[in-house]
């Protein structure tokens, strides 16, 4: 049962140059709530032509000097302005993830939103930080760097997060001075428009901020090759990514990419297996497995394995499926009906390949909106399609370990790299997994833990470049020795 009003969104446009335009195409497109499998509201349909008016936009305002040469202090007050009206609107933005993700409504804003506006405030307040260095000469030479904006940013964001995947890069790129133009994902497009909104509302100078929905493969392709974008900052699926770094080449753009992940979620026997159990739930079905860094392959020391399954097993059937307005919703549906097709081919594949279901795997009583019950593996091994390839829903692939070095081969066996964690007592052994797996990101008797100061992002086809904390910098800033000569 719905327990909130839920407001009307209207027809929304492009966000180019601090106006409201509609698209060149002349087109819309509809975003569709995946609990009803309704229209939420039509959004305009950008193309290449759009992409060109916004990054001519962003351009002029950055090389007009208004932002990048803006006192520091003041960019980052206006920054902090910008996180205020976010937190005062908090109830707005939250309901939009939740409609067009389909989130439970508390996730949306405690977790979602409360972070985004955290990263938001973390990077307003580097603002005036960012700086260069005086360096020791070689002799009759003053040399100094200043660090200093890259120009006009392209950010390409996915649907899982939304908002927040999109703060990860608005922050830090605009804290440094750059301006920018997003392409959110075609499915979630409204917390973006909503945030060039406030843009406005905060006094943001036009063009500083841009926000162009539509297609990937036409809005997003058309970011990625513009000569006049100079740098890409993509979250999203790792074959996407190599298109973009491909396209991305011939201008020899800057690109940072996360990408997608297979994190191994390792529990030995002398481990605090209650806790564990927890981890595990969370480590998978938050955002029902919707999350790059979801914890889809849990190894199991053997010793433990009965006690932990029959837990595991016992906590997840207790997840309530169902409207993410619902308060008792723990799990919300699957993004959309393409994306539920996808994880029930995957849940297909784990059958065939002879893994055992011993949770869920199949679709809860409710008349409409794309769920699925959270779904467990039992007997699979590392080699399996399910433990090899993002799945990208609620669907966990556990597989037994032996000891320490037989998890580290098997963590490790496989192309992504961008998350893992360790459950055990012992410290030293929860140290020596630590160095040895090959992953951004190692948690230690806990999952999912995000903080705007600690850097996140993959290994191997994982990507590269670091989001969040002051590396985050680095994606957004480019290093200029200045030689004075003294004699
Ligand atoms: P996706 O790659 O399909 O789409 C991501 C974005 O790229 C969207 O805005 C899409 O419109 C755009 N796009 C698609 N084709 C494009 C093209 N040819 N040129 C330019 N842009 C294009 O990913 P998704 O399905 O939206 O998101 C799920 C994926 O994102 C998963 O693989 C997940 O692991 C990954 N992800 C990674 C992280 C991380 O931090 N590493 C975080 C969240 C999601």
């Amino acid at each position: 049962m719905t327990s909130v009003a839920v407001p009307a969104v209207k027809h929304q446009k492009l966000f180019i140059g601090g106006e409201w335009v509609e698209p060149s195409t002349g087109e819309s497109f509809q975003t569709i709530n995946p609990a009803t499998e309704e229209s939420i509201t039509d959004i305009a349909k950008g193309d290449a032509r759009d992409i060109d008016l916004a990054v001519a936009a962003a351009r002029k305002t950055f090389d007009g000097g208004k932002w990048s040469e803006m006192p520091a202090s003041k960019r980052g007050k206006l920054l902090w302005k910008l996180a205020d009206i976010m937190e005062a609107r908090i109830d707005e933005f939250s309901m939009l993830e939740t409609l067009d993700a389909g989130k439970p409504l508390a996730e949306s804003k405690h977790v979602e939103m409360k972070q985004s506006i955290d990263v938001l405030r973390y990077y307003a307040g580097f603002a005036n930080k960012i700086t260069g260095e005086t360096l020791p000469s070689n002799g009759g030479n003053f040399v100094y760097t200043l660090r200093e904006p890259l120009g006009v940013v392209g950010a390409i964001t996915p649907w899982n997060f939304p908002m927040l995947l999109a703060m990860w890069k608005i922050a830090p790129a605009l804290a440094a001075g750059n301006t920018m133009v997003l392409k959110p994902a075609t499915w979630t497009p409204l917390t973006a428009l909503k945030f060039g909104e406030i843009c406005q509302e905060a006094g943001i100078p036009a063009g500083v901020f841009n926000v162009v929905t539509g297609p990937g493969s036409t809005a997003g392709n058309a970011l990625v090759t513009h000569p006049g974008v100079d740098k890409i900052s993509f979250t999203g699926a790792t074959d996407t990514g190599i298109g973009i770094m491909k396209g991305a080449a011939d201008t020899l753009k800057k690109i940072s990419l996360e990408l997608g992940g297979k994190s191994p979620n390792i529990v030995f026997a002398d481990s605090d297996i209650d806790s564990a159990v927890k981890g595990a739930t969370v480590g998978i079905f938050y955002n029902k497995g919707e999350v790059c860094c979801a914890g889809s392959r849990l190894f199991i020391e053997e010793a433990a394995k009965d006690e932990f399954m029959e837990k595991l097993i016992k906590r997840v059937n207790k997840l309530t499926v169902g409207d993410p307005l619902d308060e008792k919703t723990r799990m919300g549906p699957v993004i959309s009906k393409a994306q539920l097709e996808t994880v029930q081919g995957y849940i297909e594949s784990g059958k065939q390949d002879g893994a055992k279901i011993v949770a869920g795997g199949d679709r809860p009583d409710i008349d409409k909106g794309y769920y699925l019950n959270p779904t467990v593996f039992d007997g699979a091994n590392n080699k399996m399609k399910i433990a090899q390839e993002e799945i990208f829903g609620p669907v966990l692939t556990t597989i037994p370990f032996k000891d320490v070095d037989d998890v580290i081969r098997q963590g490790n066996d496989t192309i992504y790299g961008l998350a893992s964690a360790v459950w055990t007592k012992d410290l030293k052994k929860a140290h020596q997994v630590a160095r040895a797996l090959k992953a951004g990101t190692v948690w230690v008797n806990t999952y999912n833990q995000f903080d705007c100061t600690a850097p996140f992002g993959g290994y191997k086809q994982s990507g590269y470049g670091r989001e969040l904390g002051k590396e985050a910098l680095d994606l957004y800033t480019q290093v200029k020795s200045v030689w004075i000569n003294l004699q």
